[in-house]
């Protein structure tokens, strides 16, 4: 048995956080058994439009839902950085902050995926992680293209997590909420509620704050 440790990152606009996003980190982090599983919120992702709310806001909501989770943890090193998150410049973080042992495992949706050739140095991730890729509700794994080859290069059993600290794309299948934050923010802009979509307390954010609105 490996005794190597292994690292989730889970990284996102979470814009709001909601059920879909904790429900798929903390059954990614008990079905590949990470010693950790880390969400971090983007600060001014490159490849999207800006988030509706401000990195303080997003953060606080995280850290509301996170409050009673303690296998979940917030990593706010990307709002820290006061320019555009490039998950690069973050694994590169990471892996000088832990030993080359640990395994690093870079988790997205399905969706993400099929976006990943946008991302910035996209091909060298894998030389700094492991890229876990989760099918979602509605997204299906991209049939052709570069990430697609870049699947059918790199794929692998979870195994790989224990093996080797980086360099494989593995690809979970996890029973998942069909919730999005822009389903979300569509209902509170309509004027409809948003309850149950996300832990109460943060619900209670967003009324309090009139966010979304
Ligand atoms: P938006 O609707 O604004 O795009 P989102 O709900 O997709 O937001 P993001 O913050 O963009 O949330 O996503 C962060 C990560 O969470 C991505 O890898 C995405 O695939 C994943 N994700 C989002 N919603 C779900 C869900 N319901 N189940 C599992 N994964 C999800």
């Amino acid at each position: 048995m490996s005794t190597r440790k292994k690292i989730g990152i889970f990284g996102g606009t979470f814009d709001p956080i909601h059920m879909g996003h904790l429900r798929m980190a903390l059954e990614l982090k008990q079905r590949l058994k990470l010693d950790e599983m880390r969400l971090l919120p983007a600060h001014q992702p490159p490849h999207r439009d800006a988030p509706k709310v401000s990195s303080t806001q997003r953060a606080e909501m995280l850290r509301i839902a996170l409050k009673d989770c303690p296998d979940l943890r917030l990593d706010e090193r990307e709002l820290q950085r006061n320019k555009p998150s490039y998950t690069y410049d973050t694994l590169q973080e990471l892996r000088k902050e832990f030993v080359d042992d640990v395994s690093l495992a870079l988790c997205m949706g399905a969706d993400a995926f099929a976006n990943l050739p946008k991302w910035y140095r996209w091909s060298e991730l894998i030389e700094l992680a492991h890229i876990v890729v989760i099918a979602r509700p509605g997204w299906d794994i991209p049939v052709a293209g570069e990430a697609r080859d870049f699947l059918d290069q790199h794929l692998n059993t979870s195994e790989s997590l224990d093996s080797e600290p980086s360099g494989s794309v593995v690809f979970q299948s996890l029973s998942l909420l069909p919730i999005s934050a822009t389903g979300i923010r569509e209902l509170i802009q309509t004027g409809e509620s948003a309850q149950f979509l996300m832990p109460d307390a943060v619900w209670s954010y967003i009324c309090t704050h009139s966010l979304y609105r």
